[in-house]
C-alpha cells in the first residue's frame, strides 16, 4: 500500500488564477496536487478544495499568510 487510506480525492482551485486540478485532501485540510509537486502553473501554492455543496462565501482570507 503506496497511499494514505485517509487521503481524500479531490477537485482543487486555484487561489490565484482559478486553474483546477485533481489534488488529495490530507487529514490536516492540507491540498496536495496530484502530479504537480511545483503547484499551479501560475506559480501559486494555494488551493481550495471544492467541494460538491454549494457554499460560495465571497469573503475568502482565512490563511492568507500571517
Ligand atoms: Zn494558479
Amino acid at each position: 500500500m503506496s497511499q494514505n487510506d485517509n487521503w481524500l480525492k479531490a477537485a482543487a482551485k486555484c487561489c490565484e488564477c482559478g486553474a483546477v486540478y485533481s489534488a488529495w485532501i490530507l487529514p490536516d485540510d492540507s491540498v496536495q496536487l496530484i502530479g504537480r509537486k511545483d503547484g499551479c502553473r501560475c506559480g501559486a501554492s494555494a488551493f481550495r478544495e471544492i467541494s460538491s455543496a454549494t457554499h460560495d462565501d465571497p469573503s475568502v482570507s482565512e490563511t492568507d499568510g500571517a
